[in-house]
């Protein structure tokens, strides 16, 4: 049996509460959310806090709301739940970040405006882990083959970052600094992810496993945006192959501006191949995950630009 080492234990009230928690503990301390990947690693001692601040009772951030632009809901607002509100542009989703995996999953708004979050969530380990895993977790763990960081890469979200008395947003392709390692600095806080709406797109996710609920082999996610047939904007995300922030910014730099067909999609495709650094290990060689990588890109953008026409 594997048990953690001796940990202190505070439960957090309000955001406030945990960040209080987190300038008395300093750097020793760490938040716990769904405990989906911190336990795990505190049991293999791969992590030894001296505290676990848990913030499971803070449900005012855990909600999915369409709001006007730049406004978001961290600052307040309803809790939980999920609302629809005005479509089209000049909003975003905010998503709290308490917000469970099954949460974005059962999430009807999410489905409208972003369907790569369902492709992702439907893909994410079991069920048992999707009930607890929060979006905030699984951000701010930064594994390097954690399946959201490359869906939010790919839509262009931000990430809103609390401190004592400071609030600050980072675009999440700015957020993952390394593997595990995030642009959060001491006693700050992930409070919610921002994704701006906007008409046109389309979205997708691809994923191999070596069975249901594994990590990926490799995976690949497309956000597009079409004027007619030619791509106005594109955004993908990519990971478990070493993409550098999760995203392919070469492959969409090719992208911008062309015609939404086959042979540019899979241009991309090879692109991403090209400038991603897989490693080998126990889910496949080098060069089987990056031919994932160009494979997955190639029909992630396929199924996006079949959304975003509404042929899907
Ligand atoms: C069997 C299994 C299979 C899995 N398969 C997959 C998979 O296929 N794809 C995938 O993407 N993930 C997978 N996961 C991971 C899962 O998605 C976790 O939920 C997620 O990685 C972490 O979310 P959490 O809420 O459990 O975070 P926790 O474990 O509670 O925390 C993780 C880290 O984030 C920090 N943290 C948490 N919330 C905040 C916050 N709001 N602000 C600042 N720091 C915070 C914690 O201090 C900790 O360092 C799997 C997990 C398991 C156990």
């Amino acid at each position: 049996m594997q048990v953690p080492a001796h940990f202190e234990y505070e439960r957090a009230s309000s955001v406030q509460h945990a960040l209080e928690l987190l300038a008395r503990w300093g750097p020793e301390a760490r938040l716990v959310a769904g405990g989906h990947s911190l336990i795990p690693m505190m049991k293999l001692r791969l992590a030894r806090p001296e505290a676990l601040i848990d913030i499971n009772d803070l449900t005012d951030l855990s909600y999915i709301r369409l709001a006007p632009a730049g406004t978001g809901a961290a600052a307040g607002g309803d809790s939980g739940g999920d609302s629809g509100g005005d479509s089209g542009g000049g909003s975003e989703l905010a998503i709290g970040a308490m917000t469970r995996h099954a949460d974005l999953l059962a999430s009807p708004v999410v489905g409208e405006h972003y369907p790569i979050f369902h492709d992702a969530e439907r893909v994410i380990a079991d069920p048992i882990v999707r009930n607890r895993g929060t979006v905030g977790g699984s951000l701010c763990q930064a594994d390097p083959s954690e399946d959201l960081s490359a869906a939010f890469a790919a839509v262009g979200a931000t990430a809103v970052i609390q401190g004592r008395g400071t609030s600050r947003t980072v675009p999440v392709r700015e957020f993952h600094t390394g593997p595990y390692e995030t642009a959060l600095a001491a006693g700050e806080m992930l409070v919610e992810v921002r994704v701006p709406v906007r008409p046109g797109g389309g979205s997708a996710y691809q994923k191999v496993e070596r069975r249901v609920g594994d990590w990926a082999v490799a995976a690949a996610g497309a956000a597009l945006w079409l004027d007619g047939e030619t791509i106005r904007d594109v955004g993908i995300g990519l990971t478990a192959v070493g993409a550098e922030h999760f995203h392919a910014p070469e492959a969409e730099a090719a992208l911008r501006g062309t015609a939404a067909t086959e042979e540019n999609f899979a241009r991309a495709g090879a692109l991403a191949a090209q400038h991603c650094n897989p490693i080998a290990d126990q889910r496949g060689p080098v060069d089987y995950k990056r031919h994932l990588a160009g494979e997955l890109t190639l029909r992630a953008l396929r199924k996006a630009a079949a959304r975003a026409r509404g042929s899907e």
